[in-house]
């Protein structure tokens, strides 16, 4: 047998086993997406800035005169939208690589490992809590090294949140919600070759991140360094800190900075 035939019958194995563990039992599939409503919590910018609008929803017909057999609805919405996708296109710093919008990023980009740093009692503690190198190199202390082509998954139970004003959490001051110490995200952009970073709060950056150095550095750094970002992502508890499979492809936006998206993750149950 050639290797290639070798090589195509060990993935397609990997395949059915795959198959087999979602439909019998013994692969979870988890939903790490909040609920796409009106009430679905948007950022907010300052005044200065141009605002994004939030999630709606307009009836076409519901089986009734407008369609008497068919119920369906209209809706709008800023890209930036509940659980979305950012592309490297959405911040001036990754404006410029080819392929770096929703519709012509390489789709097996939207795929990859799992590697989920759990802060929940610290951003509980406090909520401008940072993560930094030092969090991410204990994590790889007890973990391993993060790999390739990985989503970094940052657990804060910040979805745990009901009202949008606690999930929000402005002040007079801005916003205030965990997120990235500025020194973090080079070492995650530049020294790991990950595919982006996922967070539960509204944006990937801290609700503090527009009086740091560099202002909003994952925006900043990430995309700068052409990988994405996932915002206001939920059940990361019910995540393992290795070892899931996050499947995360945004909507096909010709030149779309991010889209809404449903984010799945596979999890040995
Ligand atoms: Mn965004």
């Amino acid at each position: 047998m050639s290797t290639t035939t070798q090589t195509e019958g060990r993935a397609a194995t990997a395949l059915a086993q795959l198959v087999a563990g979602i439909v019998g039992g013994g692969i979870r599939v988890v939903d790490l997406t909040v609920p796409l409503e009106p009430a679905t919590p948007t950022i907010r910018l300052p005044p200065q800035f141009a605002p994004s609008k939030a999630f709606a929803l307009e009836e076409i017909s519901r089986y009734d005169a407008r369609g008497p057999a068919w119920y369906w609805n209209n809706i709008a919405c800023g890209e930036h939208t509940g659980t979305h996708f950012d592309a490297p296109v959405h911040w001036v710093t990754g404006k410029d690589y080819p392929n770096n919008a929703t519709h012509s990023i390489p789709v097996d980009r939207f795929i990859g490992p799992a590697c989920v740093i759990d802060v929940a009692r610290q951003a509980r503690e406090n909520p401008d809590f940072l993560v930094t190198r030092a969090t991410l190199e204990e994590w790889e202390k007890h973990y391993g090294r993060i790999p390739p082509h990985a989503w970094v998954l940052i657990r804060t139970d910040w979805s745990h949140r009901s009202s949008a004003q606690e999930f929000l959490n402005v002040a007079a001051d801005g916003a205030h919600t965990p997120g990235f110490h500025p020194q973090a995200v080079p070492f995650l952009a530049r020294e790991r070759d990950i595919l982006g970073v996922g967070v539960e709060t509204v944006g990937t950056d801290a609700g503090q991140a527009p009086t740091f150095e560099p202002m909003f550095p994952c925006h900043t750094i990430m995309h700068g360094s052409n990988r994405f970002g996932l915002a206001s992502l939920t059940n990361l508890d019910q995540l393992p800190p290795t070892g899931a499979v996050v499947i995360a492809p945004p909507l096909k936006i010709v030149n779309g900075s991010g889209s809404p998206l449903r984010v799945l993750a596979l999890v040995a149950a």
